[in-house]
């Protein structure tokens, strides 16, 4: 779980990210199951990085105590999510007290978890293929927040925080600069950044490109992700962070560019591309966000929700425009023929179009619903970003559930 060599490295997936708990740098034990948990080694007692997922606390706690017996000084947060901001639970079973540190927008965050929990949990569930809706209902809230830095006095050594924005409004990352080292929480996660998600709240390429450069400018030695490939030597962690910084800027740029100069949204996000030299960075590989989910991102940011397509702004249900090109086409065999041919084509994008038409004019057409089924199918074969795979998944799911397969 480590890198002298990121542009060299193997490129990881989210089903990699799993090793036995070890001390991958002095002082810093590493914690790996599917997101990274560090604990460090302070003259006060332990400092913990995301304490990680509910269903791990246990796993981690463990580890944690067969490494050291020190006292758990501080638990951070480098930002609220479920897979960082709440593996706590069995340190605080144990009697411990420690200091829990994240940025003020993490309260904001889990108050908004507890008036959302279904859309959550159904969001994850379709996100991660999970049997069930799941999303965490216990919260073990922030102790100690900042809103811009924090510098913490661990005796002899100092700890700093600093807040960003980037996959969330919550973000932070940890610098302890006499050691050089860098945890950035998920402003680094091995994949291109998870800054376009479509199931998700507002993200922020530009401001997660800002905490990039910041971070390069603190010349570490180590940096520790908040997924993947821990990084070692200070030119590789200043390429990790300058190219991933470079990456969204690429993105950036061309949205700002083309909304700037009166393009609608739909021609903004079929024109932009990323840099195509470092997308093929292993650590920027689009395995589990996608490019063009990053330009909708943006699009929304900056802009309103309409779409550039009048009929769009007050519309028919797809309901009704399906029946009328069913009507149109001549009726829904029309539409599931043409729907294979595209297939077999090659061309599934448009053959989705086509099912999609099919089936909501026709919910009970067992060809309609099976055309939707394949169709669904070859897109996620066809497809690298997990994200677009959930849904494709679950919407070939839906298709299967019709034709009680
Ligand atoms: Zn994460």
């Amino acid at each position: 779980m480590l890198t002298t060599d990121p542009l060299h490295a193997p490129p990881t997936l989210f089903t990699t990210l799993f090793a036995a708990a070890h001390e991958i740098a002095p002082d810093v034990l590493m914690h790996a199951a599917f997101v990274n948990t560090y604990a460090l080694r302070t003259p006060a007692g332990l400092l913990l990085v995301d304490p990680g997922l509910g269903q791990n606390s246990a796993s981690v706690h463990q580890a944690v105590r067969a490494w050291s017996t020190a006292p758990l000084h501080t638990a951070v947060y480098t930002h609220g999510h479920a897979d960082h901001a709440f593996g706590l639970r069995a340190f605080l079973d144990a009697g411990e007290h420690p200091q829990i540190v994240a940025q003020e927008n993490c309260l904001q965050r889990f108050a908004r978890y507890r008036l959302t929990h279904g859309l959550n949990a159904r969001i994850n569930q379709r996100q991660f293929s999970l049997p069930e809706p799941w999303f965490p209902r216990h919260f073990d809230w922030p102790t100690l927040t900042f809103r811009d830095a924090l510098t913490q006095r661990l005796d002899e050594l100092e700890v700093r925080y600093h807040a960003a924005k980037g996959e969330t409004d919550d973000h932070c990352y940890v610098w302890v600069p006499t050691r050089g080292y860098l945890f950035t929480g998920d402003l680094i996660i091995w994949q291109a950044p998870n800054c376009g998600n479509p199931q998700k709240v507002q993200r922020y390429p530009a401001e997660w490109a800002q905490a990039l450069e910041e971070m390069a400018a603190l010349n570490a030695e180590w940096l520790f992700p908040g997924h993947g490939l821990v990084v070692h030597g200070h030119a590789a962690v200043r390429t990790v962070l300058t190219e991933t910084a470079r990456y969204l800027r690429v993105i950036v740029d061309q949205v700002l560019t083309r909304m700037n100069a009166g393009q609608t949204p739909e021609e903004i996000l079929h024109a932009v591309e990323p840099d195509a030299e470092l997308a093929k960075r292993p650590f920027l590989q689009a395995n589990y966000d996608h490019p063009k989910f990053i330009v909708r991102n943006l699009l929304r940011l900056w802009g309103g929700w309409w779409n550039g397509n009048a009929a769009d702004l007050l519309p028919a249900t797809w309901e009704a425009q399906a029946q009328e090109i069913v009507r149109l086409a001549g009726g829904v065999d029309q539409l599931i023929t043409r729907g294979r041919t595209l297939l077999e084509q090659g061309n599934a994008v448009l053959a989705a179009h086509v099912a999609e038409w099919a089936t909501r004019a026709a919910p009970g057409d067992r060809g309609a619903q099976a055309l939707k089924r394949d169709v669904y199918e070859r897109r996620l074969a066809e497809e690298h970003s997990l994200m677009a795979q959930g849904i494709y998944r679950a919407a070939m799911n839906d298709a299967k559930q019709v034709l009680e397969e």
